[in-house]
């Protein structure tokens, strides 16, 4: 799915999701380094369009997160869960914490990328698990 002369994917998020579910995450950069994620061509920074792929770092910190109790109907059946951003370095990625008790969670914790389904919707989310 990589065009040979730009190395940017042809992708969607959902694309995007498939590689990172088979542990392939990778982001955007562009030549003066800021990140992006798919579905990009521009970068959204400063306008560069030769976006190149780079594998996204293992692991990221918790940046900021809420526990939501009453959540939308969309994610009735999650709740509660927390939703964070995770610093990744040249992106911010935001995604359900999973596999950690809510009081365990706090700014600053490791974590890594997990692929998960709604209970409610069934569609695969973006989400990050403790490192
Ligand atoms: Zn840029």
């Amino acid at each position: 799915m990589t065009d040979a002369e730009t190395g940017v994917p042809d992708a969607g998020f959902d694309d995007w999701i498939d590689a990172a579910e088979e542990g392939e995450a990778y982001y955007l950069e562009c030549p003066e380094g800021h990140g992006s994620l798919p579905p990009r061509r521009v970068c959204p920074d400063c306008g560069a369009t030769d976006l190149e792929a780079v594998p996204l770092p293992d692991t990221g910190e918790i940046e900021t997160f809420t526990v939501t109790h009453v959540p939308t109907p969309a994610f009735e059946d999650d709740a509660p869960y927390a939703t964070a951003i995770a610093n990744f370095g040249p992106v911010r990625l935001t995604g359900q914490i999973l596999g950690i008790e809510l009081e365990a969670i706090e700014n600053g914790l490791e974590v890594g990328i997990e692929i998960s389904v709604s209970e409610t919707t069934g569609e695969r989310v973006l989400a990050f698990a403790p490192a």
